[in-house]
C-alpha cells in the first residue's frame, strides 16, 4: 500500500466523524472467539458448572451488532456499492420475530421468521473484523476494502504508524479472515490466500504472525505431501531456509514450528526473534480437526488433544513477549480462537465448548500478563477487548417450537454436553457479547446507545438490552490509537512527573 494514499483515507475518515470523547490507549489487545455468541458462552458455563473468567475479573459487558453492508460477497462500483442494505441491519423486530414458519431448510426446521432472517442476512468473519478495525461496513468476503473494493486504513497500520509494534495470532490458518483483516492486509476476497499471505509477510506492518495453515502437516500434526493452500511455495521455502529469494526474509522473518520453541518464547526463557512467524504443525486448526470423533455430539475432550499443537494461550503469550520488546512504544495484538466457529459449522457442540474453554484460558493468561511487572502494559495504558465476530444459530432442544430457547443442562449434570439444537450450519446475524477492560473501556461501554427489546403478540419479551455496533467500536479504536497532538505532549513535559501521571488518567475530548 502507498502510505500517502492511506494517510488521505485517514483524513477523510476522521473529518467525517463526530466529536467523541476517547481515551488514548498505548496498547490495544483484541481477543476474538470466532462465532461465539451468547449461547456458546452459556453452553460452556453449563458444561463446566462455573462462571466464565470474563463474567468477572474487572470486565464490563455490553452487546454488539455484527451485520454486513450487504449479504453479497463481491465489490460493486459506484454509490450502489457503498449503500447499506436495510434488510441486513440488525433490528430487534427482525431478529426476534416469532412468527411461525413451516417447512425445513436443508437439515434444519425453518421454525420462525427470526431464524429465517438470520439465515439470509448473516455476516462472515472477514467483513465483521473489517468493521472492528476500520470503522466501515463492507460486504461479506472483503479484506479491509470498502463496498467498492477500495482499500481502507486499518487499526494495525495506524498503531504501527504511531510507534507501536503489531502482531496477529490464530488457532486456525494464519491468513484466514480474522487474522488477515486484523493484521492490516487488503484484498477484495478472503479467498485470495497466497496474495494475502504475501501482504502479511511483506507489508512491514506485522512483527508477529501466528497460526496454522502449515503446508507440511495435516490435522493430526503428522507430515504430509506439501499443500500450499495458504502460502506460496516460494515464501514457505524462504521461511524454512532463511533465504531471501522473494524478498520477504529481507525483513528478517524467523520461522518457528515446534510447540516447545513457541512455549520457550511464551515463558520468556528465550528471546523472541525480531520477526516471529509461528506456523504450528497443523493444517486447519490446532485441535478442532483432530481425529478420534465417534459422533458429532461427543463430549468435550473425549479424544485426547494433540501435544504437537501449542495452545491459544501459548500463541498469545509468545506474541506478547515479542511485542513487549517495543518497551514503552506500545503494542497491538489481535488473537483469534478460530475453532469454535469451525466446530459450530459442523454442528459439533463438544469441540465448540472445548475450544471456547481454551479461549477463556487465553483471556485469563493475557490479563495475568498485563498484571505482570515484566510487561510494559498495565490497565492505565492498555485496552483489552474480548468478543466474537458473529454468532451461529444454536438454541435449546425445543427451539423449533419455543423460540430462542436457552440451552438446558444435561439432566442437571456438568461435564456432559448441554441439551441443544442447531438451526443452521453457518452464521447468524444476532448480537454478540462484548467484554472490555482497561483504558477506554468506559468509553466503549458508552457507545452502546441502542436498545434491544421485542415483545411478540403473545406477550413474550426478548432482547439483550443496550448494544453498540462493530463499526462504532472500530471508529473509537482508530481514535484511541492516535496519540495526543504533540502540543499536548510538550505542555505535559513541562509539568514534569506529576503531569505525566495526570496524563495517563485524563479523558481527552478530540474533534476528529
Ligand atoms: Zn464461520
Amino acid at each position: 500500500m502507498n502510505s500517502r494514499f492511506l494517510a488521505g483515507i485517514a483524513l477523510a475518515v476522521t473529518l467525517a466523524s463526530p466529536a467523541l470523547a476517547v481515551e488514548k490507549a498505548k496498547n490495544i489487545i483484541i481477543l476474538i472467539a470466532d462465532g461465539s455468541g451468547y449461547n456458546t458462552l452459556q453452553a460452556t458455563r453449563l458444561w463446566t458448572g462455573a462462571p466464565l473468567f470474563t463474567d468477572s475479573n474487572g470486565f464490563q459487558t455490553t452487546s454488539m451488532s455484527t451485520y454486513p453492508l450487504r449479504f453479497a460477497n463481491t465489490p460493486i462500483p459506484g454509490a450502489a456499492g457503498l449503500a447499506q442494505d436495510p434488510n441486513t441491519v440488525y433490528s430487534s423486530a427482525s431478529n426476534w420475530d416469532t412468527t411461525p414458519v413451516a417447512g425445513t431448510t436443508g437439515a434444519y426446521p425453518r421454525a420462525f421468521e427470526g431464524y429465517d432472517w438470520n439465515r439470509t442476512t448473516y455476516p462472515d468473519s472477514a467483513n465483521t473484523i473489517v468493521s472492528l478495525v476500520t470503522g466501515e461496513k463492507t460486504y461479506n468476503n472483503a479484506v479491509n476494502v470498502n463496498g467498492n473494493g477500495d482499500p481502507l486504513l486499518t487499526l494495525a497500520e495506524v498503531m504501527v504508524q504511531n510507534g507501536r509494534e503489531a502482531g496477529v495470532v490464530s488457532t486456525v490458518q494464519f491468513g484466514d479472515a480474522t487474522p488477515s483483516v486484523g493484521g492490516g492486509a487488503h484484498n477484495i476476497s478472503r479467498g485470495n490466500r497466497q496474495a494475502i499471505a504475501n501482504e502479511m509477510f511483506g507489508s512491514g506492518v506485522l512483527s508477529v504472525i501466528g497460526g496454522t495453515g502449515n503446508p507440511d502437516y495435516d490435522d493430526n500434526g503428522n507430515l504430509r505431501a506439501a499443500n500450499y493452500a495458504w502460502i506460496t511455495p516460494e515464501l514457505w521455502n524462504d521461511l524454512k531456509t532463511g533465504t531471501n529469494v522473494s524478498g520477504f526474509n529481507g525483513q528478517g522473518w524467523t520461522l518457528v514450528q515446534n510447540r516447545a520453541d513457541i512455549q520457550a518464547i511464551a515463558n520468556a526463557s528465550v528471546s523472541a526473534p525480531e520477526k516471529l512467524a509461528m506456523i504450528a504443525k497443523a493444517d486447519n486448526g490446532l485441535q478442532a480437526y483432530r481425529g478420534g470423533l465417534t459422533a458429532n455430539n461427543d463430549d468435550p475432550f473425549a479424544t485426547a488433544q494433540l501435544d504437537t499443537s501449542p495452545t491459544y494461550t501459548e500463541m498469545l503469550l509468545a506474541g506478547l513477549e515479542r511485542l513487549n520488546d517495543n518497551g514503552n512504544g506500545g503494542l497491538y495484538l489481535l488473537g483469534e480462537q478460530g475453532e469454535p466457529d469451525r466446530a459450530m459449522h459442523a454442528n459439533n457442540l463438544g469441540r465448540t465448548i472445548e475450544s471456547y474453554i481454551d479461549f477463556q484460558l487465553g483471556v485469563e493468561a493475557v490479563v495475568n500478563w498485563i498484571d505482570s511487572p515484566d510487561s510494559y502494559a498495565d490497565w492505565s495504558n492498555t485496552l483489552l477487548i474480548v468478543t466474537a465476530d458473529h454468532d451461529h444459530l444454536l438454541f435449546g432442544p425445543d427451539g423449533a417450537t419455543d423460540p430462542f430457547q436457552d440451552l438446558l443442562p444435561d439432566d442437571g449434570d456438568v461435564g456432559t454436553n448441554p441439551q441443544h439444537r442447531w438451526f443452521f450450519g453457518s452464521h447468524s446475524n444476532q448480537l454478540v457479547p462484548l467484554m472490555v477492560r482497561g483504558v477506554g473501556a468506559n468509553g466503549i461501554i458508552g457507545l452502546a446507545d441502542d436498545w434491544d427489546s421485542y415483545t411478540d403478540e403473545q406477550g413474550r419479551t426478548f432482547g439483550r438490552g443496550w448494544y453498540t455496533d462493530q463499526a462504532e467500536v472500530g471508529r473509537y479504536l482508530l481514535q484511541a490509537a492516535v496519540p495526543e497532538p504533540a502540543t499536548w505532549g510538550m505542555m505535559i513535559a513541562g509539568f514534569g512527573l506529576v503531569g505525566l501521571v495526570a496524563r495517563r488518567r485524563r479523558t481527552v475530548t478530540i474533534t476528529a
